[in-house]
């Protein structure tokens, strides 16, 4: 046996912490990984402890206390779960007690806390300096606990309540996430639908290749509304038939609660769970014990719920896969779920199905390459999917209403209205982008290298790359068709709501961005009143783009369809692509056909014209091209460096410090081809809470071997105090 334990506290105002203890004779044959002890430390007196591994000797010359005694005799997590963790920790660069920190509840071992109501991080808008730095941290830990919150941030109740009124945050109670399955009642179980020809041709086609393979990837693409539940509903049956469990991944907390009720009608409330960074801490434990003990059959959950120990796993669903949510981007760990989920079924020995109707790039690329491709073509019933019209505003933006509402668009706003219908009107406007487009024939400036827009910087009247740092003059004339109107674009869901207000004065409309969170819970109230017809014309973000069903919506209108692609990121087309299929879906649910509208300066762009004819394999096909020719994933994987200070110098003096060394490391070792190191360059939010930031990006084409390389070379950097090194492993975008 050995002789001392490492052990993990999580002590206020110290945070997770791993110390050694002496294991006392007395449970030296009973202590085993993933226990709860009881343990001396300090003034705090006895507290409980994690035993999460052994040695037989202290590293420097401390002496050890003596664990007191084992808490639970039963371990509340395993040697492979610890495994899962620490290979989660590498892969993302960072260290366990991170991980372990994002993966176990602590408050598992903490004093019980009584609290009810927690901070949701919305926006910055309108904040002073101070505010500001009250909601970098609220950014930084997530949504978080408000009266731990005040502790950290030593801020009070007012400037809280300032910031609520303010929008930029959200104080939610616990009780909006509450279990589902405490207030369902079902006294009979509904029996699974039969499955459509085309359906049941899919789900064969899965069921093959599950038992020829057992560990594949496998990814359903299905138009929305195609019936891709009713699939994963048979495979998971069959899975618990076969005596296993399923993990079903969902990208938000409220499509986890929809999807919970919906499991539960169909396999009973006693053996489905669910799990979400924001359950009540007494649930979290009871569905922590039961699923140690094996007792849950389905588990559903957002992101965190892929470092729940369910048991046993048979099968892993991850529905509408192409969601940013399923990566953590701050604090780190700045895991994938879908990464995490992989690394998973290798332990269970378990497949994967990932579900989409519009497929991250890189997982379709994978599974078309793979054979793991099934496809549901049509809506089920073959129901209608809607009519989309491309309005190319260099030929009306002239004529169109303070240069955005086109006539066509007016007149068919005109026509919707008359017929006692509702619109939808969408504007993806991110505050901090502007790109320069040509209003003469739609051609956007962009790098030559990166193939992303350039981003005017008026303080050097210069256009800058924000990958690679490429910069350029303002081109007097277009390059394209020698015209000299170029703009800058960037219109705002406000002004959109007064134009609109002023074209229609005695309609009723309203606005939908996180602006309106001024109020708890005005984003709900005002859907529900869309819902209930008492709104005529809705304007809204992306916010309005999913999840509203609302039969009498037969308009859709996108402002400004350049907008969603003319982000400085390589996944801007299809995010773009994404967002305006989405919300092209919203229209026509009902039995009313529906129209769709976007206007756009350019609408040759190929991602536009397969959002038009809502064609995915059209996107795809031009999209993988791109990707290939600038070594963007799936062909590259790309780590990025952020390097940040208050001294605007320093840091990009680090920044490039950096560059130079990896350079220099890269070329030792012959990598330099393979191993693309693009900047320093300054963030494109060059400058957050008082820190300016700077950027490397690595494109890895070396797979395992690249990504190792690149975590030595992470593990030997030494950061002064005054700087702040982070490291983000497959980042979401690279803003
Ligand atoms: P998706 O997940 O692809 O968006 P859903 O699975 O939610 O689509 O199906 C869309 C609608 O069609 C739902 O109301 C669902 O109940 C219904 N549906 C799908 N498949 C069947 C089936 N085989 N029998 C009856 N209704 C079905
Ligand atoms: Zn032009
Ligand atoms: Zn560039």
């Amino acid at each position: 046996m050995s002789k001392y334990a490492q052990v993990l506290v999580n002590i206020k105002n110290l945070g997770v912490k791993t110390y050694s203890y002496l294991i006392p004779d007395s449970i030296s044959d009973k202590i085993k990984i993933g226990q709860v002890l009881l343990v001396p430390f300090g003034h705090q007196g006895y507290i409980n402890a994690f035993c999460v591994g052994f040695s037989d000797y202290l590293p420097e010359d401390i002496k050890a206390k003596k664990i007191h005694s084992i808490i639970e005799e039963k371990p509340i997590f395993s040697l492979d779960y610890l495994k899962l963790l620490e290979w989660v920790a590498n892969y993302y660069c960072t260290d366990l007690i991170t991980v372990i920190n994002a993966a176990i509840p602590l408050k598992l071992i903490e004093k019980v806390s009584k609290t009810e109501q927690y901070v949701e991080f919305l926006n910055f808008e309108g904040a002073s300096k101070r505010q500001i730095q009250v909601l970098e941290v609220l950014k930084e830990i997530g949504k978080t606990n408000l009266i731990e919150f005040e502790n950290v941030a030593k801020t009070t109740r007012a400037t809280i309540k300032k910031l609520e009124n303010l929008g930029c945050i959200r104080i939610v109670s616990e009780e909006i996430y509450r279990n589902p399955l405490d207030i369902l009642h079902i006294d009979k179980k509904e029996a699974l639908y039969e499955l459509s020809p085309e359906q049941n041709d899919v789900y064969k086609g899965i069921r093959n290749k599950i038992s020829v393979n057992e560990t594949d990837t496998m990814l359903l693409h299905g138009v929305t509304a195609s019936g891709k539940t009713e699939i994963y509903f048979k495979l998971i049956d069959d899975c618990i038939k076969s005596g296993k469990n399923v993990l079903f991944l969902v990208p938000e907390i409220a499509l986890a609660s929809q999807l919970t009720k919906r499991l539960a009608k169909k396999f009973g409330t006693e053996d489905v769970a669910i799990w979400h960074s924001s359950i009540s801490d007494g649930e979290r434990y009871d569905v922590w014990q039961k699923l140690y003990k094996d007792e849950i059959k389905i588990l559903a959950g957002a992101r965190s719920a892929v470092f729940a120990p369910l048991k046993n796993i048979g099968l892993i669903i991850i529905d509408e896969e192409h969601e940013g949510a399923y990566k953590q981007t701050s604090p780190a760990p700045r895991y994938d779920a879908r990464v995490v989920a992989g690394k998973l079924s290798e332990f269970h020995q378990c497949p994967i199905l990932l579900g989409s109707a519009t497929p991250d790039v890189s997982s379709y690329y994978r599974a078309l390459n793979n054979g793991n491709l099934f496809e549901l073509k049509h809506r089920f019933n073959n129901a209608k999917v809607p009519d989309v019209s491309v309005i190319n505003m260099q030929n009306y933006g002239k004529a169109a209403y303070r240069g955005l509402i086109s006539k066509p668009l007016q007149t068919e706003i005109n026509e919707t209205l008359e017929n006692g219908k509702q619109v939808i009107l969408l504007i993806n406007r991110r505050g901090y982008s502007t790109y320069s487009q040509c209003q003469a024939c739609g051609y956007v400036i962009e790098c030559p290298h990166c193939a992303i827009p350039m981003i005017w910087h008026s303080k050097d009247k210069k256009l800058k790359c924000h990958y690679c740092g490429h910069t350029e003059e303002f081109p007097e004339f277009c390059p394209e068709c020698g015209s000299d109107s170029f703009r800058s674009n960037g219109v705002g869901t406000q002004k959109v709501e007064q134009f609109i207000k002023e074209l229609y004065p005695d309609k009723r409309i309203a606005r939908i961005d996180s602006d309106i969170l001024v109020r708890k819970g005005e984003h709900i109230r005002l859907l529900e009143k869309f819902q209930r017809g008492e709104i005529d014309i809705l304007v809204g973000t992306q916010m309005i783009a999913k999840g509203l069903d609302n039969p009498n919506v037969t308009l859709v209108g996108v402002i400004s369809a350049d907008a969603s692609f003319n982000l400085p990121d390589f996944r801007a087309s299809e995010r773009g692509f994404q967002l305006l299929t989405q919300v092209a879906g919203r229209a026509g649910r009902g039995d009313f056909a529906g129209k769709v509208f976007f206007q756009t300066y350019n609408p040759e762009y190929y991602a536009l014209e397969s959002a038009k004819s809502q064609n995915y394999k059209n996107f795809y096909d031009k999209e993988i091209i791109a990707r290939e020719e600038f070594d963007y994933p799936p062909y590259s994987q790309i780590i990025r460096f952020i390097i940040s200070s208050e001294n605007n110098f320093r840091a990009e003096k680090a920044a490039n410090e950096i560059v130079m060394r990896l350079n220099i490391m890269c070329e030792k070792y012959g990598l330099s081809e393979h191993l693309q190191v693009l900047g320093a360059t300054p963030c494109v939010i060059e400058r957050i809470n008082g820190l300016y930031r700077f950027q490397i990006i690595i494109k890895n084409k070396l797979a395992d071997k690249g990504h190792q390389f690149i975590s030595g070379f992470v593990s030997k950097i030494k950061m002064p105090k005054d700087l702040r090194f982070a490291i983000d492993v497959d980042p979401l975008d690279i803003l």
